[in-house]
């Protein structure tokens, strides 16, 4: 029995000024066939449980390229087919396989191609024929296509924003799909389309309840999974938006009649599942005034999650012109600062420009005098069960006001990106992070509350205003229901 894995994800914000490049990927995940033993790279969590549980099961595994970049703009074009021929001969070189088991972003756009995962998927089943079992697992950001569906045998996504059960994900597809190749089970996918654009925090409710209901249902009464895609909306592409999956045992009707319930629910639930955020001067006059114990307040615009820069300078020019003190904010991607201050060296006071140099999207640069406090060299972060890096990292003084910029870009994922300068939380009344949600697993039970503020930047929250023209259908909240303004849709999955 052989089983092949790969690993391939980014996250294409075709607004980000940013291209994404073969050092993208280098700068972050990859790696050529070694992963699951080398790596501890949160993306590459999926590749370790499957040679792990592979292996136990007495698979011959057959491991593949692991890559990944930090979300940005679209993917350049032999980049992507470079990577996707990298898997392809290895697929071919491992001769007959029974299983294939795929990490994949699931929101990848490459200059000429806006459904890489879908144009991988299709190539793999080519290769691998009808009889083969193939597992795609999802970043639930994804935009979920047909030519994905049809291809998989299994296809799930993670169930948690934040991404906490990447691994937990990994070992549900692998049992669902070993059960497949054993014969004990007939994997049937349907999809749901919602139609919607949105975030949705699963620890808060109601969404926390509905995903509960979710896994509560799996398992029986001829359930296998059930999969609530997000969707990603800052992509101009065809099936950008939020769906259901559902994987039933044999069971079309069922499975078709699971996903559309779900999708329903997620409707009616709309208006309790829309936040609104705070704006820029409500976020400063909380930094000024700040209530009791410790705030952290997320500027989910510019969250090199979503592709953004992370050099945004909105908050921080509003926050140094207000007199902001005990008050933390980061991180900042800006490697040219990161080099000054790396020579200048620890204790030093320098006037430094700060952010601001991606693009108009991140505002202009601010001047400031500061004192370098603390270096790190090659900084990682924690994600989930694994690591992010940092690259070099500066934590900085101006005026009562610490920042912490770095060279890799990369969203504040969790409290170790500030505390490992040796600073605590504690330490401040406020608390920056540009994320718009992988933070709050790390921060929230540190904090004693979390608010999320919506400013200019290139991934804004302002769903409504997004220019999707080419979703192939109307989308809520761009128009007030999609469905009454296109009742059939045709050729959904
Ligand atoms: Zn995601």
């Amino acid at each position: 029995m052989k089983l092949f894995i790969a690993a391939l994800g980014t996250e294409t914000n075709t607004f980000s000024p940013i291209p994404t490049g073969r050092s993208a990927f280098e700068d972050d995940l990859y790696l050529l066939s070694d992963a699951s033993r080398t790596s501890r790279h949160w993306f590459a969590g999926p590749m370790r449980e499957w040679r792990r549980l592979g292996e136990a099961e007495g698979y011959e595994v057959v491991e593949s390229l692991s890559a990944f970049a930090q979300p940005a703009g679209p993917t350049r074009q032999d980049v992507w087919e470079e990577l996707r021929d990298r898997i392809l001969a290895d697929l071919d070189a491992a001769g007959p396989v029974d299983m294939a088991l795929l990490q994949l972003h699931g929101a990848m756009v490459a200059d000429g191609e806006p459904d890489c995962e879908g144009e991988l998927l299709r190539a793999i089943r080519a290769r691998l024929g009808p009889e083969a079992i193939v597992g795609v697992e999802l970043d639930l950001h994804c935009h979920l296509t047909d030519r994905m569906v049809s291809a998989a045998s299994v296809v799930l996504a993670y169930k948690e924003y934040p991404h906490i059960d990447v691994d937990d994900r990994a070992r549900d597809l692998f049992q669902l799909c070993h059960d497949a190749r054993a014969g004990r089970t007939r994997p049937v996918v349907a999809v749901a389309d919602c139609r919607m654009l949105g975030v949705w925090r699963t620890p808060q409710e109601p969404v926390r309840g509905f995903v509960d209901r979710m896994s509560a249902a799996e398992g029986k009464d001829g359930v296998l999974s059930l999969s609530f895609v997000h969707g990603f909306p800052w992509a101009d592409v065809p099936e950008v938006g939020a769906k259901i999956i559902a994987v039933t045992d044999g069971d079309a009707h069922l499975a078709r009649r699971t996903a559309s319930h779900l999708a329903e629910e997620i409707w009616t639930l709309r208006d309790r599942t829309t936040e609104r955020l705070l704006g820029l001067d409500e976020a400063v006059q909380m930094a000024l005034s700040p209530p009791d114990g410790l705030t952290v307040l997320a500027d989910v615009s510019d969250n090199a999650g979503a592709g953004s820069a992370s050099d945004s300078t909105f908050l921080l020019r509003a926050l140094v012109n207000a007199g902001a003190r005990r008050c933390l904010t980061g991180c900042y991607w800006d490697p040219v600062a990161v080099r000054i201050c790396m020579d200048a060296g620890e204790g030093a006071r320098l006037s430094l420009r700060i952010g601001g140099k991606t693009s108009p999207m991140s505002g202009d640069p601010v001047d400031l005098h500061v004192r370098v406090l603390a270096l790190r060299r090659d900084a990682f972060q924690t994600f989930g069960n694994g690591k992010q890096a940092m690259g070099d990292t500066v934590l900085l003084e101006a005026d009562g006001l610490h920042l912490v910029l770095n060279a890799l870009r990369t969203q504040t994922f969790h409290p170790d990106a500030y505390t490992q300068f040796g600073v605590a939380l504690r330490d401040y009344d406020t608390v920056f992070v540009k994320s718009a949600q992988h933070f709050n697993a790390g921060f929230a039970p540190e904090a004693d509350r979390v608010v999320y503020v919506g400013v200019e930047g290139s991934a804004s929250p302002d769903f409504a205003s997004l220019h999707l023209p080419s979703a192939a259908r109307p989308l809520w909240p761009i128009v007030d229901n999609p469905f009454a303004i296109d009742p059939i849709r045709q050729g959904a999955a």
